[in-house]
């Protein structure tokens, strides 16, 4: 009925503006059509939210998106609204709606007027919905950002694995994946967690003709950050390890009269989202952030994407250097690194798998500590002081902390979420103005004091904090201190992240004599884990073109050499030196007579080669013997 070529055409201008499909959203729209599960891998930027939203717009029911960020589900319902003439075709289903804006989002789709459903994994499975959604039409299922519910994925989810529990509802259920990157590993998985039986595959190379990238050797990250952010005009991020180094970072850009800002998940999501709103407005111009800040930006002029530490894996490294360039104009992702990168990555994935031998003396550790007979205690809950356990038995907090993670892996026992997540605080106000605010509150001034005592670099970052510390130099109850906090948090002099919940371990098991890893799933992850950062450290180091390295990790065969990123530039360099340097030796005299835009400066050398000229004039950028002015135009520099 809907599917003939004609119909898609029609539908794509009429509700998007659109007279040609990209890539593979043709056929991957004909595919749904015809109700045919449907897995898509097209990379950032290639236009993914379509294949869903227009055979959504175009079919009877209601399809249902699911999408791990809720800012992004709003962007989009926004859009939707905006081509359609009724409010009702798209709406959000989550846990901050009102009791009435329910109802009316359940009105809009019983009588058919919503086309699209968009819908935050957890919610999914709540009980108010459940009954309803068995009731009510429903077109298809799209996944987005489908990798989320892989473990082996870059950016794993656990609500994620709750879609597949749809499927009890409504067992015909048609369902669409989307993601922008899946290794074979990752694709498997996705596979089996939504348990897809028949599928087409609709992959789409992961070659990104815009973008150049660019790995650079350097023991000297502060000089070379500023170099390449003269040479590149426009906005870009800047990816480092941790959180206190985005504020250090960007404070250093600031210092050096660069726009930037930084960003990290320590930050409420108010502050948050603040910063991202100005760096996407154009406010700011370099925003320094950790792996927190991705998704769901959709900044379409990112001309840079700059990585100052090693990102977990190849995968991430791709997505996080991907967002440069959405809009298909050329970008660079530039690596800066050095051996003492690598030499760290690697030691953190050794001590993240402590041996063993080492987990069994930890467990013994902790089922001393906890006063545990041999064979008892299954499904024993132990509230868990980790400072005081380490300190008891002399072992390091890394140690520790991998070995309950390998306990937990091997199902012995469970950690709460208080003990990954601790308590935090910063301090929100100038050092002057919180002296003041002691003076005028003295009751709170021996608490300010013994917090500014005890963890430095609150002014500037999240510290982590423990509650029972503070309150046994202040010599008062936890409950107090708490209360003190709480207060001074809403006096906005600071900001206390309170622990999710109690740090407490749980025994899944009795205990045993010895633990023992039966099904190798440690050493797989060991192995798996490390053959990621190799694969990322290759990528590095290796004198094969960076795209071909990055489709080749990706499963992509075929693909022909970039002539953009580094590497080829220095074998095109080797290849046409002659040339390189007769252009070198024009363009050199030309600009000391007066500036160019890039563009007259090709046209001013006819005998050459267009594109040789423009990887001179890169060459020469990025050599500093000549420099991009403010208003385009190139110049020799001095
Ligand atoms: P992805 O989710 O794959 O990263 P998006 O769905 O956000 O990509 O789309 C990226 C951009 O491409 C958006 O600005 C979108 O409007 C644009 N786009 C999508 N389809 C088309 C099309 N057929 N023609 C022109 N632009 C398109
Ligand atoms: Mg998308």
């Amino acid at each position: 009925m809907v599917s003939n070529g004609l119909d898609l055409h029609a539908s794509l201008k009429k509700y998007f503006g659109f007279s040609q499909f990209k890539g593979l959203q043709e056929g991957v729209i004909k595919n749904i059509i015809q109700g045919n599960n449907t897995f898509v891998i097209m990379p950032t930027g290639g236009g993914k939210s379509l294949c869903y939203q227009l055979p959504a717009l175009m079919q009877e029911g209601t399809a249902i998106v699911v999408s791990p960020l809720i800012a992004l589900m709003k962007n989009q319902v926004d859009a939707l609204r905006g081509v359609s003439s009724n409010n009702g075709v798209a709406h959000v289903l989550n846990s901050s709606l009102t009791k009435n804006e329910v109802k009316q989002v359940k009105q809009d789709i019983t009588d058919g007027v919503t086309k699209l459903l968009y819908v935050a994994p957890e919610s999914l499975t709540k009980d108010e919905y459940v009954d309803f959604l068995q009731s009510v039409k429903i077109s298809f299922v799209a996944v987005d950002e489908a990798h989320c519910i892989s473990e082996w994925g870059h950016d794993f989810r656990p609500e994620y694995r709750e879609i597949a529990e749809l499927r009890g509802l409504k067992p015909k259920l048609q369902f669409l994946a989307l993601t922008a990157s899946a290794t074979e590993e990752v694709k498997n998985d996705i596979i089996d967690q939504l348990g897809l039986l028949d599928y087409d595959v609709y992959q789409q190379s992961f070659h990104r003709e815009n973008l150049a990238y660019q790995v650079q050797y350097t023991e000297d990250k502060h000089n070379s950050l500023l170099d390449f952010i003269a040479n590149h005009p426009g906005t870009g991020i800047v990816y480092v390890r941790n959180r206190r180094k985005t504020v250090e970072w960007s404070r250093y850009l600031l210092n050096q009269r660069i726009s930037a800002d930084y960003y990290h998940a320590g930050l409420t999501s108010e502050i948050r989202n603040d910063k991202q709103d100005k760096w996407t407005r154009g406010q700011t111009r370099v925003i320094v952030a950790t792996n927190a800040f991705g998704m769901g930006i959709d900044k379409p002029d990112v001309r840079w994407v700059v990585h100052l530490g090693l990102p977990d894996s190849l995968e991430s490294y791709y997505q996080e250097a991907g967002r440069a360039g959405r809009d298909g104009k050329p970008s660079v992702c530039q690596f800066f690194y050095n051996d003492n990168d690598i030499v760290q990555a690697r030691s953190q994935w050794n001590e993240s798998y402590p041996s063993l031998k080492e987990v069994n003396r930890i467990y013994e550790n902790l089922c001393n500590y906890f006063s545990l007979a041999f064979h008892t205690g299954q499904d024993a809950r132990f509230d868990f002081d980790m400072a005081d356990f380490c300190e008891k038995f002399e072992n390091r907090a890394v140690t520790t902390y991998a070995s309950l993670r390998i306990l937990e892996k091997l199902g012995y026992l469970r950690l709460s979420s208080g003990i990954l997540r601790p308590s935090k605080l910063k301090i929100e106000v100038s050092s002057t103005a919180l002296y003041d605010f002691q003076l005028r509150v003295p009751s709170l001034d021996p608490i300010i004091k013994v917090v500014l005592r005890s963890y430095s670099g609150v002014y500037d970052h999240f510290a982590i904090i423990k509650e029972s510390e503070i309150a046994r130099r202040l010599n008062r109850s936890v409950a107090s201190v708490i209360k003190d906090l709480e207060t001074l948090q809403h006096q906005q002099v600071l900001t206390y992240q309170k622990r999710s919940d109690k740090p407490y371990i749980t025994f899944i098991q009795p205990r045993v004599n010895e633990v023992r890893d039966k099904d190798g799933l440690v050493r797989a992850d060991k192995l798996r884990t490390q053959q990621r950062l190799e694969a990322l450290i290759n990528y590095m180091e290796s004198e094969l073109c960076r795209a071909i390295l990055i489709c080749t990790y990706f499963g992509e065969e075929g693909v022909s050499e970039c002539q953009k990123c580094d590497v080829c530039a220095i074998n095109n360099k080797h290849q046409s030196s002659n040339s390189f340097e007769q252009i070198t030796a024009l363009i050199i005299p030309i600009l000391a007579e007066r500036s160019l835009k890039p563009a007259e400066l090709v046209d001013a050398l006819p005998n050459y080669d267009a594109g040789e000229v423009r990887n001179v004039i890169r060459w020469l950028l990025d050599d500093n013997k000549i420099q991009i002015k403010d208003n385009g135009e190139i110049e020799k520099r001095n």
